[in-house]
């Protein structure tokens, strides 16, 4: 019998391709241990007597963004982490941003300073983003940590795809190895904070990546070959199972919110079971890890900051220089 590893995505459709156990990636217990790891951090570096501290500042009144910011305090009190929320009002002007990110730049307790997105229109996201000192930059949406990702400086790497590396390393873990190296990884989704970053993780990883976008013709024929899929679109369902290559892994890192308030990812999860090797879900596959990352990055910018002064070694690197 012809192992299924070994068909061809030409011969393939949903009907001939043999059921499989899909491992459906739990990100809330991965997230969960990634808590336990921060919590343990933050207690080391509170006995040396700093407590890591992050600044989140909210503009205007979005009803989502007020949710997140709300689970982002939650989550620092969880694991010993001070914050701090400062609200502003919609019509706030950009300078007054500016003003509020320069002092937070140059408090000695804020290790992480979070500007919460989307802003109001009149606010140029870009020069905001870049406003945040980079060694506090905890969203890694600034340009110098977004470069550190091609320069292989260290640097802070953004929460979302930095979250779905520790998820992969748990799948190379829980599968008996899935390495990255020479893999054939598509990423789709190309924005300045999943999908670019995301591809230039995976390329520092030695994976072979292909990054598709809204223009990309024969998305299909894309994600046949793909071993490993990321998605990151925000369109609903776009990927659906029959098109998955057998055994691959597929990490759904999309959101959209359904009519009846339930949450559905860009990949057709059902339709991916017996197929796909392992699936994160939507929900509770990447939200949770881009939640528990943030607390991570928190932390690894107060030990490198403030570490070396109390005599605590500063935290690895978050990711090794590319070699070309
Ligand atoms: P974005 O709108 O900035 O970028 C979307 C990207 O997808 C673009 O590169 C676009 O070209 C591509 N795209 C859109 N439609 C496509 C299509 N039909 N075919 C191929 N490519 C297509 O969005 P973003 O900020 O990168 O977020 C992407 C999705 O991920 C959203 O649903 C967002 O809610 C979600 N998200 C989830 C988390 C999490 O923690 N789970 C974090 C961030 C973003």
């Amino acid at each position: 019998m012809q192992s299924r590893d070994a068909l061809q995505p030409s011969q393939r459709d949903a009907k001939s391709i043999v059921a499989r156990d899909t491992w459906v990636i739990d990100g809330r217990a991965i997230a969960r241990a990634v808590r336990r790891e921060v919590a343990a951090d933050v207690a080391r570096l509170v006995a040396a007597g700093i407590t890591p501290g992050l600044s989140v500042t909210l503009v205007g009144d979005d009803p989502a963004s007020q949710i997140y910011v709300r689970g982002k305090i939650r989550d620092c009190e969880e694991v010993g982490i001070r914050s701090t929320v400062t609200r502003m009002p919609a019509d706030t002007p950009a300078r007054v941003l500016l003003d509020h990110i320069d002092a937070l730049n140059r408090d000695d307790g804020v290790d992480g300073v979070l500007v919460q997105l989307p802003l109001p229109a009149h606010i140029p996201t870009l020069d905001v983003v870049s406003r945040v000192r980079s060694d506090k930059d905890v969203d890694g949406f600034g340009a110098p940590n977004l470069g550190c990702l091609v320069s292989g400086e260290p640097g802070l790497v953004a929460c979302t795809p930095g979250g779905v590396m520790r998820m992969l390393a748990e799948v190379d873990r829980a599968m008996g190895g899935f390495p990255l190296a020479g893999r054939d990884a598509v990423v789709i989704g190309r924005s300045r904070i999943v999908g670019t970053p995301m591809a230039l993780l995976l390329l520092d990883a030695d994976a072979s990546v292909t990054v598709c976008h809204h223009l990309s013709r024969d998305l299909r024929h894309h994600v046949e070959r793909a071993e490993l899929l990321v998605v990151a679109t925000g369109a609903r369902h776009l990927i659906h199972g029959s098109w998955l290559k057998s055994g691959a892994v597929v990490i759904d890192v999309g959101i959209t919110r359904n009519a009846d308030g339930s949450l559905s990812g860009d990949v057709d999860f059902a339709s991916a079971l017996g197929i796909a090797a392992a699936i994160s879900p939507v929900p509770g596959g990447v939200g949770p890890m881009t939640r528990a990352m943030l607390l991570r990055n928190t932390v690894d910018a107060c030990a490198r900051r403030r570490g070396e002064a109390a005599g605590l070694r500063s935290a690895p690197l978050t990711f090794r220089a590319t070699r070309p």
